[in-house]
């Protein structure tokens, strides 16, 4: 146990682990609580009657394209997916999802620039989700520097691309996909829940580690009153083998929930969108209080009071949404 604690260490010493930047070590206690508030308020996602219990609407690859196409022009956002088509930076492919072996469920849909290339890469499923992902991905794609991202970029594209999916979904509620949108909006809460519960225990030995400079069951014990040591070292033990930076993880920890409260603000008031828009223009800057300003934020720790605001409406939304959502046969297996 000595020699696993003691690589545990090196690693959490590695500045390459946090992607060679302060931003998690120095915003560990904000993260953490983040962290823990979203995974104990998403939990009743887990319910089985959140599970998806029908067949996705057939759509064809052109009409996605359409559909992605009016949103754009719906919100004056000036992008011309054709042309993109055209040109080769947005590419469609038929091949079988992949299954990530962290999360254990398979990609909704996957897409990834390929470097200097900015090209989007989208796996069809020819229905709602094919709109979804086009969209997701040009949003990343709006905002993607010529040469790297920076830390505030990378930080925050995922925020604006799910944020912005989601408003996309919202507006298929009242259509024939209804139940795929409901279902989609679903998925961003059980994405919410899943994220936090696994980040909780990496978030927590880091915060940890800060504190304590040590690991230990004791050290432990001083700061947490919960018996949840073996697990935390166990989840810490299956992230250090996929290799990923804790970097790399925490723009998802923070693209959620930042996702739902864009899109919270977004129903509220449609203006929004400017923001919104705004929002992604400020994504070239390296610069996170002035991109957190933009859409109504002030620094990191003072938007918990908005975060658990716009986190209380969407799960009022989702419980309600759910309550009129017409069930056919099962077709997901877990
Ligand atoms: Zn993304």
């Amino acid at each position: 146990m000595e020699e696993k604690l003691n690589f545990y260490k090196k690693i959490l010493d590695d500045k390459s682990f946090y992607g060679n930047n302060n931003f998690v070590i120095d915003n560990i206690e904000t993260i953490f609580s983040l962290v823990r508030y979203i995974g104990t308020k998403y939990r009743f996602i887990c319910d089985d009657k959140y599970i998806k219990k029908h067949d996705y609407k057939e759509i064809l690859l052109d009409e996605s394209i359409s559909l992605a196409q009016n949103f754009f022009n719906e919100h004056s956002i000036s992008i011309n997916v054709e042309d993109l088509i055209k040109n080769n930076i947005l590419v469609f492919n038929n091949s079988e999802k992949r299954v990530d072996p962290f999360y254990n469920f398979k990609a909704s849909g996957v897409s990834y620039y390929e470097e200097n290339l900015k090209k989007i890469n989208v796996d069809l499923e020819y229905n709602l989700f094919d709109s979804m992902i086009i969209i997701h991905e040009i949003m990343h794609y709006l905002n993607q520097p010529d040469n790297d991202r920076n830390i505030n970029n990378h930080l925050l594209t995922e925020a604006l691309s799910f944020g912005v999916e989601a408003i996309y979904i919202d507006s298929k509620i009242d259509t024939e996909y209804k139940n795929d949108a409901i279902d989609s909006l679903n998925n961003l809460a059980r994405s919410n829940y899943m994220q936090m519960n696994i980040g909780y225990d990496l978030y927590k030995i880091i915060y940890l580690y800060k504190e304590k400079k040590d690991i230990t069951k004791s050290a432990y014990d001083e700061m947490f009153s919960d018996d949840n040591y073996e697990r935390m070292i166990d989840n810490f033990d299956k992230y250090i083998l996929t290799k990923k930076t804790i970097f790399n993880y925490t723009w998802n920890v923070l693209g959620y929930p930042l996702a739902v409260y864009l899109y919270e603000e977004y129903k509220e008031n449609n203006h929004f969108i400017k923001n919104i828009l705004e929002f992604n223009k400020s994504l070239f800057d390296n610069d996170f209080n002035f991109s957190l300003k933009v859409i109504g934020l002030d620094n990191l720790s003072m938007t918990k009071e908005k975060i658990e605001k716009s986190t209380e409406l969407f799960i009022e939304r989702i419980k309600e949404l759910n309550k009129n959502i017409i069930t056919g046969e099962k077709r997901w297996k877990y």
